[in-house]
């Protein structure tokens, strides 16, 4: 059954929005965080007016509901993206995934002599903790470039980097591009080499399911807040035999077993790096939030989010000192279309979009390596989600031309 476009956005109440100016919101920024369907926000409100009470601590009634809620969450969680909940540790998004590896396994486990092996593509969060690392441990960062051309990972250059790695991190998807990398063939070239992989996928999460057991990476590193669920909370998931290398990192209450004067021993598994007061209102929420996701075909959204992504793209290139940084018409790519206009700067298009009531983002999306390889100190990005439409991006486009004719 196609998707009921239509139906999808009455589940969202931001969408009704009028800005300021009186304009319609169209909200074409879901790179940076999705909306949220009104059964997130209500589980999270009925958590707050019903049991909001501290989980895995007392034995009162509400406590007993909220750790049960909380439980439930992570299995519904971890069920969605194929695996057991055992493999699944709650982090704050994407960022803390990664640092978590980088200070809970990588400090741990590598140091002068090892390589690590990143992409030109990749979000600061994937970039500065392993710098920080190099720094402290002596470990080697390399990068692989991008073809400028295709806008895609030059491959050839990825299986020389990783043959001596020890560490391989990528993002599954690219933040400014759209551009999915091949992350089966670079998991498997990863194994291959003897190395361990990391798969940045907070923007892959959003747009294709993801099925850990399956896909045989040894962390993936999720944001809840691009996927419909609530900001503040995230996963890494681990292979449970690499997690048995990991340390504990953060510490204080639950990750503990017992605490004496004399020193503290720790509980195993996740436990051992969910440490203070867990995030119970966020991980209730994103419960609801892949409960609420798990109705589609994940194919079926892609297919969606791409033609329009690639209709709009297509519209764009025909406008005069338009230039797109990657190949959203592309089958795999997924969403956003990165542009700049020759003459009008990107923060003023951004403005003058805005006062038309289109959300897009403009910067260097924290992808500075990215913006140094495409020879660009920034882009407007424009991406797209599962309750986009055609007419949408028939008024933006028509928008857009507006602006361009008014002041280039
Ligand atoms: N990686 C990529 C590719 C991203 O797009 C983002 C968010 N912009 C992050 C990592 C960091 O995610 P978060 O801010 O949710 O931790």
């Amino acid at each position: 059954m196609p998707l009921d476009i239509e139906a999808i956005r009455a589940d969202f109440p931001i969408l009704e929005r009028r800005l300021p100016n009186g304009k319609q919101l169209v909200y074409f920024d879901n790179a940076a965080t999705s909306q949220k369907p009104k059964c997130v926000i209500d589980a999270m409100s009925r958590y707050y007016e019903e049991y909001n009470s501290n989980a895995h601590r007392s034995i009162h009634t509400l406590a007993g509901e909220a750790t049960t809620a909380l439980e439930y969450a992570r299995e519904r969680i971890a069920a969605y993206f194929g695996t057991s909940p055992g493999q699944l540790i709650y982090t704050s998004g994407a960022t803390e995934g990664i640092n978590l590896v980088a200070y809970a396994w990588a400090r741990e486990n590598l140091g002068d002599g090892d390589v690590i092996v990143l992409t030109e593509m990749e979000h600061h969060a994937d970039i500065v903790p392993w710098q920080q690392l190099a720094i402290e441990r002596g470990v080697e960062v390399r990068y692989v470039p991008i073809n400028t051309e295709s806008f895609t990972l030059d491959m050839d250059a990825l299986e020389v980097a990783v043959v001596d790695a020890s560490l391989v991190c990528v993002v599954h998807v690219s933040n400014v591009l759209g551009v999915r990398n091949p992350i089966e063939d670079i998991i498997d070239m990863s194994h291959a080499a003897g190395a361990k992989i990391l798969l940045d996928c907070a923007q892959g999460a959003p747009h294709e399911r993801i099925n850990f057991d399956q896909l045989g990476a040894d962390f993936v590193a999720i944001s809840a807040h691009k996927m419909a669920g609530p900001t503040g909370i995230g996963c890494l998931l681990v292979k449970s035999d690499v997690m048995e290398q990991m340390v504990p990192f953060m510490t204080g209450g639950l990750v503990i077993k017992s605490v004496s004067t004399e020193g503290t021993t720790f509980q195993e598994g996740y436990a051992m790096f969910e440490t203070g007061t867990p995030r119970i209102a966020e991980a209730i929420g994103w419960g609801a939030a892949v409960e609420w996701l798990d109705q589609f075909d994940m194919r079926e959204v892609h297919e969606h989010i791409n033609n329009v992504a690639s209709w709009t793209a297509a519209q764009m290139r025909e406008i005069p000192g338009i230039k797109i940084y990657g190949e959203p018409e592309r089958e795999d790519s997924s969403g956003a279309v990165s542009f700049l206009h020759e003459s009008i700067q990107s923060q003023d298009l951004a403005l003058l979009l805005d006062e038309g009531g289109f959300a897009v983002r403009t910067g260097h999306h924290c992808a500075q390596p990215l913006m140094d390889a495409l020879g660009v100190p920034s882009t407007n990005r424009a991406s797209f989600w599962i309750y986009n439409t055609m007419d949408e991006a028939e008024a933006f486009i028509a928008h857009l031309q507006h602006v361009i004719r008014r002041f280039s």
